[in-house]
């Protein structure tokens, strides 16, 4: 599809240069026509000067007309040449350039394409599991009723788990860029308590605490957004620390850029997994196998969608069985 679209858009390239080349090569035609008419009817005035004879107007002069048609022949030659030559540079540098052009539009249409496919086949295996278990129990002619009570509270927690999962989808498409956002001065301390009051009943059933020293610190950006980002960490400290843990939160402020620190006291993540953890719909093995917690793999792609579009930057340093940080580096603005 891409090879036929650079074609069409090289051979577009091409007729707009070569209008623009035949256009001037009319004008250069008739404008070296005029002038070679001039120079042989000068030299013709010059002829007759040299012999001490007076020179007919320059309207009677008679060119000799083999002379004309030579000069037509040569100028047209060499027209012909350099369009020839033009055609030929301009097709191969409009190839390369309509190349250009498309590059990024069919990065954009893979990484559509691989979103979707990706998106389908996590769409697709709760749905299967839903299926199978609605289609297995409805043939279960010994069915309880306590029984299927117990079957419909397992697929409501599927069906929220999907629900959860297309709300993460919709939010990372919404993420592409900063259409709509507020960018004005946020103060940080807001940011987090938010973000904390929002994750506050899976800390407490956990027990696990948190501690913040983030204070008079402000950044240019959405704080709805950045809600959403701390929200996101947190969850995720929350989710693989063991119970009555401490999560906390710190600030490192410079002149014009600043960094947070996410800490948590969890499992880790293995080094060779960090390169992955922002990728989309990535979990690690351990968070799948030994740590039965929801997710689809989303949270932090779309932590890093947010980051980004606030011109900062997330790192991670961890170790296993010691804990987790999360550096967020963010634009500071001075308080006052
Ligand atoms: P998930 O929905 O699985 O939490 P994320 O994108 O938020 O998806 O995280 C990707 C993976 O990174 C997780 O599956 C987990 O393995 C790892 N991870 C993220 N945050 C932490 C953390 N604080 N401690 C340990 N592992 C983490």
């Amino acid at each position: 599809m891409f090879r036929s679209a650079r074609l069409k858009l090289a051979s577009l390239y091409l007729v707009i240069i070569m209008t623009i080349s035949i256009f001037f090569s009319f004008f250069i035609y008739n404008t070296t026509l005029v002038e070679v008419e001039r120079v042989l009817k000068h030299q013709a005035v010059e002829f007759y000067a040299a012999r001490g004879l007076i020179p007919p107007p320059p309207n009677f002069i008679q060119i000799n007309p083999d002379l004309l048609i030579e000069a037509r022949r040569q100028i047209v030659l060499r027209l012909l040449t350099i369009n020839l030559i033009i055609l030929g540079i301009s097709g191969g540098i409009g190839y390369i350039l309509s190349g250009k052009t498309l590059a990024p539009i069919e990065a954009m249409v893979d990484q559509q394409k691989r979103f979707i496919s990706d998106a389908s086949h996590e769409l697709r295996t709760p749905l299967t599991a839903l299926k199978s278990e609605l289609e297995v129990n409805l043939r279960d002619k010994e069915l309880t009723p306590q029984r299927a009570k117990e079957i419909l509270m397992s697929n409501l927690e599927e069906v929220n788990n999907l629900q959860m999962l297309s709300d993460n989808l919709l939010r990372l498409t919404q993420y592409e860029d900063a259409r709509g956002w507020d960018f004005v001065k946020v103060s940080l301390q807001k940011v987090i308590a938010d973000a904390w009051v929002k994750v506050a009943p899976l800390a407490n059933q956990r027990q696990i605490a948190f501690e913040s020293s983030v204070k008079n610190e402000y950044t240019i950006g959405d704080a709805f957004s950045l809600t959403e980002l701390f929200m996101i960490l947190f969850d995720n400290a929350i989710k693989y620390s063991p119970k009555k843990s401490t999560v906390r939160v710190s600030a490192k402020a410079h002149d014009a850029s600043m960094k947070l620190f996410v800490s948590d006291e969890g499992i880790g993540i293995p080094q060779e997994n960090i390169p992955h953890i922002f990728d989309r719909f990535y979990r690690s093995d351990s968070s799948r196998s030994k740590h039965s917690v929801t997710g689809y793999g989303l949270g932090l792609s779309i932590a890093q969608k947010i980051i980004r579009l606030h011109k900062g930057s997330i790192s991670v340093d961890s170790t296993i069985g010691r804990g987790t940080t999360f550096t967020l580096k963010l634009p500071h603005v001075k308080e006052a």
